[in-house]
């Protein structure tokens, strides 16, 4: 897998361990969990961190579909897009493996082959 992939879905991780920490049910949980929630604010950092070694096209198409789906970037899994389960055709197989950056035709997410 490309390091730029690599690293887009580790920061997916960290973007929804961060909107989990962000809302209160969950962090009450936390709190009774003996968690602090300052680790919020540790996984603010880490997540600028990371996001500072991602390409800015990159990092910017990542952002811009994170603001509509809960998972930008998703698995190839069965020949299937994971985000809308559109059947991928044949011909997006033989340019994914060199394609600098896939993408699905029907749902516009990021896709990846694991
Ligand atoms: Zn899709």
């Amino acid at each position: 897998m490309r390091e730029e992939f690599k690293l887009l879905v580790a920061l997916q991780d960290l973007d929804i361990m961060i909107k989990e920490a962000e809302e209160k049910k969950t962090s009450d949980q936390l709190k009774d969990m003996g968690f602090q929630l300052d680790g919020l604010e540790e996984l603010r950092k880490a997540r600028a961190k990371l996001a500072g070694k991602i390409p800015t096209a990159l990092r910017n198409r990542y952002e811009k579909l994170a603001g509509h789906y809960s998972m930008a970037i998703i698995p190839v899994t069965e020949n299937r897009c994971l985000g809308c389960f559109v059947k991928l055709p044949t011909s997006f197989f033989s340019s994914a493996y060199s394609s600098e950056l896939i993408t699905c035709e029907n749902c516009g997410r990021l896709l990846f082959i694991p």
